[in-house]
């Protein structure tokens, strides 16, 4: 993303501790299982993207100040409520600075229950991956504009591209949700081969 990473830029407000369910412990297992993933796919910058799931009450996403590289099983957050510039959540640190764009899906898209975003660092041909999906113009990250613009399209696009910045899938189910990722990651490699191979007009 063009705007360097500083942070979240809501109003986070605790709603005391999260004391996991068994349902909302394996959601933060199966999205603790992504780090390798990202690896494997080069999905890695500073803060490495953010990930949720939907669960009874709001949804379970990573917390605000994780990083990929050293992630633990314990730094997911549950995000409770959004209300504007407000953010409402249990758990030890406020949920991603991205989480406004995963909140509006659920509500948005009561049929996707897992969200994954990611960042593609260094890569600059967006135009070109996108192809026939939604490619939102470069713009501040975080913003509950932003979320509303991803929200409304994630539902008649394959993923959602933001300029310069990442992608956004969502599907019904966590391995749903992953093969996705993993389609759109395969696109993103024979892109980048293609454009090596012949330039950016290979179409
Ligand atoms: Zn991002």
């Amino acid at each position: 993303m063009s705007e360097i990473y500083r942070g979240i830029k809501f109003k986070a407000v605790r709603q005391g501790e999260w004391r996991p369910g068994a349902d909302e412990k394996k959601v933060a297992a199966q999205l603790f299982s992504l780090k390798d993933d990202y690896r494997q796919w080069g999905f890695l910058d500073l803060n490495g993207g953010n990930f949720s799931g939907r669960v009874p009450g709001g949804c379970v996403i990573k917390r605000t100040g994780a990083y990929l590289e050293n992630l633990q099983p314990t730094d997911f957050s549950k995000m409770t409520k959004l209300s504007g510039e407000t953010v409402y959540f249990q758990g030890e640190y406020p949920p991603s600075s991205e989480c406004r764009s995963h909140f509006l899906i659920y509500q948005k898209c009561p049929r996707y229950n897992f969200v994954f975003h990611a960042h593609l660092p260094g890569f600059t041909n967006y135009e070109i991956l996108a192809g026939p999906n939604c490619l939102l113009p470069d713009q501040p990250y975080g913003t509950l504009d932003l979320a509303r613009q991803i929200a409304n399209n994630i539902m008649n696009s394959q993923f959602v591209l933001l300029q310069n910045h990442g992608v956004f899938v969502a599907d019904e189910t966590f391995e749903a949700a992953r093969n996705k990722l993993s389609a759109f990651y395969e696109q993103f490699r024979k892109t980048k081969e293609q454009i090596a191979l012949h330039g950016r007009d290979f179409s």
